[in-house]
């Protein structure tokens, strides 16, 4: 059995933000004030070097057109399933709903969620609230829609980790994979961030230590 002081320390695990379309600039801002030097992903093979993609929020029928067109898809399926975190914000969360209320665009299918775009209509398209977030220490986050979806249901093992006053789900984590309608990279709260940085850490650590889950395994047995 390897002992945990002989595996491999990590350094600061690898972020990556989708920049197709949107508002990635916005993104890797934040995860500069976080002491992250996030990279723009723009081809797919960027995504075998990362140990954590944010796809942002923009124009989620565009983002899925690029993605298909730069042929994304499969390997940003397979990365997922082997581990890699995830975080969709607003266009990004429709991007990788299971299912839409909305004819289109089809959407990838890396979370099983419903998504319903453009929830909040145009009169009041964009908003701000005061928000709890599980996972999120100290006072509640201010949080930005914007033309924002919502998440209309939720499958197996999906936790809803925020929520406005009504009860509708804006925020939910399945594993390594998180969805928001808002937009945590237009405020100057970095704490959802840091949450996700979090996420690819433990990525990265499996990376790095491809034996460690067989060993925990064995060592609970
Ligand atoms: N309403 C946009 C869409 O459907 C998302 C808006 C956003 O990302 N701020 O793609």
């Amino acid at each position: 059995m390897v002992s945990s002081l002989n595996r491999n320390t990590p350094s600061q695990p690898r972020i990556g933000v989708l920049a197709l379309q949107g508002d990635f600039a916005e993104h890797i801002h934040m995860l500069g004030e976080i002491g992250i030097h996030a990279v723009e992903v723009r081809k797919v093979e960027q995504l075998f070097e990362i140990d954590g993609l944010i796809i942002p929020g923009g124009e989620s029928t565009t983002i899925v057109k690029l993605l298909m067109r730069f042929e994304f898809v499969d390997q940003l399926r397979s990365r997922v399933e082997s581990g890699m975190a995830l975080w969709g914000t607003c266009a990004g969360m429709i991007v990788i709903a299971r299912e839409l209320a909305d004819s289109y665009p089809t959407p990838l299918n890396l979370l099983d969620i419903g998504v319903s775009r453009n929830y909040f209509g145009r009169q009041v398209d964009s908003f701000e609230a005061e928000i709890d977030i599980e996972g999120i220490d100290g006072e509640a986050m201010r949080a930005v829609f914007i033309r924002a979806p919502v998440v209309s249901d939720v499958g197996d093992g999906v936790v809803k980790i925020a929520s406005l006053d009504d009860g509708q789900a804006v925020a939910v984590k399945k594993g390594r994979v998180l969805a928001s309608s808002f937009h945590p990279e237009l405020t100057t709260d970095t704490r959802m961030h840091s949450l996700f940085v979090e996420l690819a850490r433990e990525a990265q650590i499996d990376t790095l230590n491809p034996t460690r889950n067989a060993e925990e395994i064995s060592n609970t047995a």
